[in-house]
């Protein structure tokens, strides 16, 4: 359930209850999938509720919106202080934040006219113990490049995302691998992936992918921990039997890989880089020392 008869969001210039809330059948955004929008996290810390990157998430907010050329005025700043508002409002701390971006009634598929903005919150403790994931190489490739523009969160592209989940759900595994239309790693449906070898991470490089928040906060990570990490281009049979794999993503974190298409990652987790990456994660999110 993601929203009780208390819950308040916020839409189009007000705060209100969230089953009061509806949106416009002749929306172009609920037609063709013609949205952006964000997945963002707020923590409880030593410091009060903090949201982790809301900066980054909403600039790629931004970014998305000029990218399907829906116009969108916000600053990072004004969105930043109605999210903190909105959870004060609920009363939430640990949550997950959905900002959405839709666009005014409008059958043509011309540009959007006018946007609205919605900001949806609900209680989210970690999943930082979710339990290793079996994942398969999907059938489904991710989206082409030259058909969308990938590094735009968009509604639509998500139809893709859900096809491939369901399958490898209706096959027995907890996730997807998607592969670009090279037949090279790319994400999953809702995260990044990084492997490890030798003590090496290594990630697809970006073209291909959603280039993610939590992706960079890797980075960062590993060079303050000193991981080497490598941006490449590899076909799935590179990543199997590897030490580790993990997903990373702002719902996911850093979930660790059990194995891909039934082979194995050999190294015990806790012997592993990926599991300094996955606790240092859970420490700078909460503002704690590294
Ligand atoms: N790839 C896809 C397809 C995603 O939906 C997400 C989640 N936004 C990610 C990667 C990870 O992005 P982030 O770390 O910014 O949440």
């Amino acid at each position: 359930m993601y929203y009780t008869d208390k819950t308040i969001v916020y839409f189009d210039g007000n705060f209100l209850k969230a089953a009061e809330a509806g949106m416009d059948l002749y929306g172009q955004s609920l037609h063709y999938g013609y949205s952006v929008f964000e997945g963002i996290k707020s923590y409880s810390t030593d410091h009060g509720t903090k949201i982790f990157k809301a900066e980054e998430h909403y600039e790629r907010l931004k970014r998305s919106a000029e990218l399907m050329h829906i116009p969108f005025d916000y600053s990072v700043h004004q969105l930043t202080d109605l999210t903190y508002e909105l959870l004060e409002r609920n009363g939430f701390s640990d949550a997950y934040i959905r900002p959405l971006v839709t666009c005014s009634p409008n059958m043509s598929l011309s540009k959007g006219q006018k946007s609205y903005l919605s900001l949806l919150a609900w209680e989210w403790s970690n999943g930082y113990l979710a339990d290793k994931m079996k994942i398969m190489t999907s059938p489904f490739q991710r989206p082409n490049p030259k058909a969308f523009k990938i590094e735009a969160k968009v509604g639509g592209h998500y139809v893709n995302s859900i096809l491939a989940c369901q399958d490898a759900k209706d096959k027995g595994y907890d996730e997807a691998l998607l592969l670009d239309e090279n037949g090279n790693v790319a994400e999953s449906s809702g995260a990044n992936i990084f492997y490890e070898k030798d003590g090496t991470l290594f990630t697809p490089a970006k073209g291909n992918i959603l280039p993610g928040i939590t992706r960079q906060t890797v980075f960062e990570l590993c060079n303050h921990l000193n991981i080497p990490v490598k941006e490449t281009f590899f076909k799935p049979e590179e990543m199997k039997g590897a030490d580790a794999a993990f997903f990373c993503g702002t719902a996911a974190e850093i979930v660790a890989l059990d194995s891909l298409d039934d082979i194995p990652f050999t190294k015990d987790w806790k012997d592993t880089a990926s599991d300094k990456v996955q606790q240092a994660y859970q420490k700078l999110v909460r503002l704690r020392s590294l």
